[in-house]
């Protein structure tokens, strides 16, 4: 056989998918496994957006939608969610709907790297972005935040990083996996930098619901400079639990949208057409399904920090937003992969901290989109094993 593809072969599956898959497996084999593993909310879909996609094949909307870069009433309602977010009206040409918010970080980086071109990256990161900078051809370049100040962005940090070669930064905010909501003083690092090296900024708002005490979520579009330079990412996955459909959409400049638009008439060609109309359901709909999750987690955070800091030989930040929770193991010198091995012996799956670059070593990623019994239980487990690690 001829050799295959030197490019895939050098790049990582995605570690929380492989530590999920294996907590499922062990489960599946009979074991005790609670797996905090995922990313995927432990909810259903809401009703009313399931109806309007049953609605959509009963009726016959099973065929490639057109235009195939989002329907009408899908594009549309991306706009009015963007106006009502951001306060900006961006118009149908800088919009494209994509199988997932994954497949619509890929499209942007592939939309604007040519090879050797660096990308940004904060670190803890989430697992996907290096390897997906890689597969467009780009280099990933870490910025290291630190742990000991709940991982602060600072314009020193990037700035330090920054070469003649960079072209973007990528933004998570709320984060994945650090729980960490960018203040306005990390905005403002993040738009002097992209403003004085003219680099775009790829922000991955997919956890922007999910907020937690007075975290605000704020619009890079609309800060000083940005609008062309920013390339929003979304989706329906986390929000409205949603994880199955892939369903995501870019917001950015009609000329890398025009490009995605081109990726995608030759590789995917559209988001299944009955999902457009899930999009219109989701985000012209009823909210309150999305404050009752956010609710959820909330409860979730307030009962497990306190708890999980009560465990000898852990420390856990209190998050600001999304649903993980990233503590830190302080009194073994066992490395993340080592204690989310053990920690898995005892029945527990959690993602270890190195998956999310060098500065998350020492840590494990807990989701708290996880039934509460289930989380209770993974407590008890972690109290027994973590005292002898
Ligand atoms: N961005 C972040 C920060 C994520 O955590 C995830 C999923 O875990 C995604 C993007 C991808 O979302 P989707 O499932 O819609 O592809």
């Amino acid at each position: 056989m001829k050799s295959l593809s030197n490019l895939l072969g050098g790049i990582p599956p995605s570690a929380t998918i492989a530590v999920n898959d294996k907590a499922k497996a062990l489960k599946a084999a009979g074991h005790d496994v609670i797996s905090l593993a995922g990313g995927d909310p432990n909810f259903d879909t809401p009703v009313h957006i399931q109806e309007a996609a049953f609605a959509a094949i009963r009726s016959g909307n099973t065929h490639y939608p057109a235009p195939a870069k989002g329907t009408k009433p899908a594009i549309d309602a991306i706009i009015a969610k963007t106006e009502r977010d951001t306060g900006i009206t961006v118009g149908a040409n800088e919009i494209i709907v994509t199988p997932g918010g994954k497949w619509a970080i890929y499209l942007a980086l592939a939309g604007m790297l040519n090879p050797g071109d660096e990308v940004l990256y904060l670190e803890p990161v989430w697992v996907s972005y290096p390897p997906l900078i890689e597969l467009a051809g780009g280099v990933p370049v870490a910025v290291s935040l630190p742990s000991d100040d709940n991982f602060r962005i600072s314009a020193e940090l990037l700035r330090a990083k920054v070469t003649s070669k960079t072209k973007a930064i990528m933004v998570t905010s709320p984060s994945n996996p650090t729980g960490r909501v960018c203040t306005r003083e990390e905005i403002d690092a993040i738009v002097d930098i992209a403003n004085e090296f003219d680099l775009f900024v790829i922000y991955d708002e997919l956890y922007e619901k999910l907020l937690f005490d007075d975290n605000k979520h704020i619009a890079l579009l609309a800060e000083p400079g940005m609008r062309d330079r920013t390339i929003c990412i979304n989706g329906l996955s986390k929000a409205y639990a949603m994880t199955g459909w892939r369903l995501g959409w870019i917001v950015a400049h009609p000329d890398l949208i025009k490009l995605a638009a081109k990726l995608h008439s030759q590789t995917v060609t559209s988001a299944a057409s009955f999902g457009m109309t899930a999009i219109t359901a989701a985000l012209d709909g009823p909210q309150d399904c999305v404050e009752e999750m956010r609710q959820a987690y909330l409860e979730r955070r307030d009962f497990m920090v306190p708890a999980l800091n009560s465990i000898d030989g852990i420390e856990c930040a209190n998050i600001e937003g999304a649903f993980y929770l990233f503590p830190k193991f302080t009194k073994t010198a066992l490395g993340s992969l080592d204690i989310a091995s053990r920690v898995l012996d005892a029945g527990v799956a959690g993602t270890p901290g190195i998956a999310f670059g060098s500065s998350g070593e020492g840590h494990l990623r807990f989701s708290i989109a996880t039934a509460p019994e289930q989380l209770k239980r993974a407590l008890d487990k972690l109290a027994q094993v973590v005292p002898t690690l």
